[in-house]
């Protein structure tokens, strides 16, 4: 037998970083059950407490009513509905670009969009923290591909030296396991000085980030001149399900005839994109949602810097806490489970060796009380992993 699959499995265990589901018997949000046990939970992407929001519930089920449940087809067959379009010209007018194109997922709007702006004789130059999908479409595309030192517009620009053909430089909005934010206006100058492409993943930003929770890109105040690929995932913030690329109408046009994850698809169903269209609203207009998470957010940063607990250079929703061994982090978040918290450890590969952390993730759903629940939490908890360490 050539698949030696038991050992492969085995080998991960022994090295702490076998992943398993925990269970959700609950919808999302702050006070969840899973397992069968009640836990308060900070690890969800649900960042403005909108994927059960009654409203946005209720636009799903109206949309079921009108289109009913499936897309049917892909786009360019008999998939695309009015719903979809009706989405597509919200989310254009939503980034100010003048198209934007929906996808089943983030990572297939990666996948669609690298693969088909750029392939062999083009170069790819990514953040070496990007997220796994911008890496696998990098590959995937066939063009030269190229990481460069996190956030780093000088390491940037030496790669962009030598690079040939169409290049498209890629890079997360916000960084998903650390929070920090890329620094766009430095790497957009680099990209147009070496007539590059740049392309952004705002899958954490949009929402939470920009007066209107128009992202990163709103937030440094850069159109598309500076950013000519805006991606933006809707299964986080958003709360439903589903991903855009906003851009010109040349870009658009493009992926709809070179995307192949575009192309070879079903399309989402349409009372998604209903609920989507009503979520965007409340995104956008319901600003105390944003307030209130910048409020939590800063009393978590406070609170865990006078326990002595590493954080990261973030003041978005993503706050983990460095902790480097994988098993200590598993650890960590076992003692929060024991005293009702559920907070998850990212381990390697999912973030570079030794720097296995627990990801703190905050909500607008999270109320100041569960925040200062989790903040003594971590405080005892903290005091016995030294202890037992030392
Ligand atoms: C979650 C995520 C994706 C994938 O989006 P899905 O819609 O969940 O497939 C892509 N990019 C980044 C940066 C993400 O965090």
């Amino acid at each position: 037998m050539s698949f030696d699959l038991s050992a492969r499995l085995a080998a991960r265990r022994a090295d702490n970083l076998y992943r398993q589901r925990p269970l959700l018997e609950s919808p999302q949000g702050p006070l969840v059950v899973v397992d069968g046990q009640p836990l308060l939970a900070f690890c969800n992407n649900d960042y403005l407490g909108l994927a059960n929001h009654p409203q946005v519930i209720e636009a799903w089920q109206a949309g079921a009513s009108r289109w009913g449940v499936g897309g049917g087809a892909s786009h360019l067959v008999i998939g695309h509905s009015t719903a979809h379009h009706v989405l597509e010209e919200a989310l254009a007018e939503f980034t100010g670009r003048p198209r934007a194109l929906l996808f089943s997922n983030g990572y297939m709007a990666n996948l669609g969009a690298v693969t088909a702006l750029v392939g062999q004789g083009d170069t790819v130059l990514e953040d070496r923290l990007n997220h796994a999908s911008l890496l696998d479409a990098g590959l995937l595309s066939g063009a030269r591909f190229s990481r460069y030192l996190h956030n780093d517009a000088v390491s940037l620009a030496k790669r962009l030296e030598k690079a040939c053909g169409n290049t498209l430089v890629v890079t997360d909005g916000v960084f998903s396991m650390d929070g920090d934010l890329a620094d766009l206006p430095a790497l957009a100058l680099e990209a147009k000085a070496k007539g590059a492409w740049l392309m952004v993943d705002d899958a954490h930003g949009f929402g939470p980030l920009g007066a209107n929770g128009g992202g990163i890109a709103e937030h440094f105040g850069l159109g598309m001149d500076d950013v000519p690929v805006l991606v933006g995932t809707l299964g986080k913030a958003f709360g439903t399900s589903g991903a855009f690329v906003a851009g010109s109408e040349e870009l658009i046009e493009s992926l709809i005839q070179f995307a192949r994850p575009y192309i070879y698809t079903t399309s989402q169903p349409p009372a998604l994109a209903c609920a989507t269209l009503k979520s965007l609203e409340l995104l956008r207009t319901e600003h105390w949602r944003r307030e209130h998470l910048n409020t939590l957010i800063g009393q978590f940063r406070r609170g865990a810097e006078q326990i002595g607990l590493q954080l990261m250079d973030s003041f978005t929703p993503i706050q983990p806490i460095m902790i480097g061994d994988s098993g200590r982090a598993i650890r960590l978040s076992q003692m929060l489970r024991e005293r009702g918290l559920l907070v998850t450890a990212i381990r390697p590969p999912t973030v570079p060796a030794g720097s296995a952390r627990l990801r703190v993730t905050l909500s607008a759903a999270h109320t100041e009380a569960q925040v200062q629940l989790l903040l003594s939490a971590l405080d005892d908890c903290w005091r016995t992993l030294e202890r037992d360490h030392a």
